[in-house]
């Protein structure tokens, strides 16, 4: 067994330390694992630059919230920090071209509840080059279809059994909505609520600006996002970003967004950590903002995100 695309693999183990490496290319999962079997798990996906994790403490905090969600007990967020150093250091050693100071990689934290009848999850970490087409997608920006995800924005609350704000292993209905949209043509989705309300992209977060002159030649930039509390999962970059433009004098708004909103504004983006910031050049076909404020302010926001660590 070969893995299609190069992978450095450390297991948490109580018996090691700093993590147990371990051959992506052999079995390592027991076919009973419910992880394989019913995607009943937790992930992190982040990105290291220059061999530093961008946002780490974040990320860490967020598994630790979906792992809570999933009534799963997992290992504290040292050891977990001590396995990310083992992956990189190993990736390093297998990869000591130079790779360049602001080299990426994709470093994904894994949680399954374990083969059946086992009496602790497994965990692990793995680090792997990032895709070309998300490098592609900061450039070029994306054509996204607005999707109905068939939940209201109140689900989340009334129902947490559907864990709609955690990020767990089951994202097949995300890849589902993906696949879907790739088949129009499109690159990407964002769901609408039941009730109409703008969620979230199936792997990012939806951001959208506003430039408003004012009467002496200044302008207000606003950046909004929808309400944290509709039963999205709250984004890593988005609240770093959110952060940094606050700083830069931006100001900020949390929904309810309708698609109308997304169509009126100077500028909409899908936010990951991965991907970064992908604008969105146009909605079910419909043209997006403004494209030379698009430009201007994509270049200023990558900006405020490249010296979030
Ligand atoms: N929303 C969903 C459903 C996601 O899967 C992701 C990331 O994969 C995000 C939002 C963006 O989160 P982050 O900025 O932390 O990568």
């Amino acid at each position: 067994m070969t893995s299609p695309v190069p992978v450095v693999l450390v297991f948490l183990d109580p018996a090691f330390p700093g993590g147990r490496l371990a051959d992506a290319s052999q079995p390592q999962l027991m076919v009973t694992d419910q992880g394989a079997t019913r995607g009943d798990g937790v992930f992190e996906t982040m990105l290291a630059v220059g061999g530093n994790v961008r946002k780490i403490q974040a990320h860490l905090d967020r598994l630790a919230g979906s792992a809570d969600a999933l009534d799963l007990a997992i290992p504290g967020q040292d050891e977990w920090r001590r396995a990310i150093a083992t992956a990189l250091s190993e990736h390093r050693v297998q990869n000591p071209a130079p790779a360049g100071a602001g080299a990426e990689l994709v470093v994904k934290l894994v949680v399954t509840r374990g083969a059946e009848g086992a009496a602790a999850p497994n965990c692990w970490v793995q680090v792997s080059p990032v895709g070309a087409g998300a490098r592609r997608q900061r450039e070029t920006g994306i054509d996204v279809i607005l999707l109905d995800r068939g939940y209201d924005s109140d689900a989340a609350e009334r129902a947490p059994w559907l864990l709609l704000g955690a990020k767990t292993l089951s994202y097949a209905v995300n890849m589902a909505a993906l696949r879907h949209a790739h088949k129009q043509g499109a690159d990407d989705v964002i769901f609408i609520s039941s009730d109409g309300r703008v969620l979230e992209g199936p792997t990012s977060t939806v951001l959208l600006a506003h430039v408003e002159k004012a009467d002496d030649g200044t302008s207000v930039k606003r950046l909004i996002t929808p309400q944290l509390d509709s039963g999205i999962l709250p984004g890593t970059s988005q609240g770093a970003l959110f952060t940094a433009a606050k700083a830069a004098g931006w100001e900020l708004g949390y929904g309810p967004l309708e698609p109308q909103d997304l169509l009126d504004a100077d500028a909409v983006w899908l936010i990951s950590s991965v991907r970064l910031l992908a604008p969105v050049n146009h909605i079910d076909g419909k043209p997006v903002g403004t494209p030379s404020v698009q430009k201007e302010l994509t270049a200023e926001l990558n900006e405020l995100f490249a010296g979030i660590q």
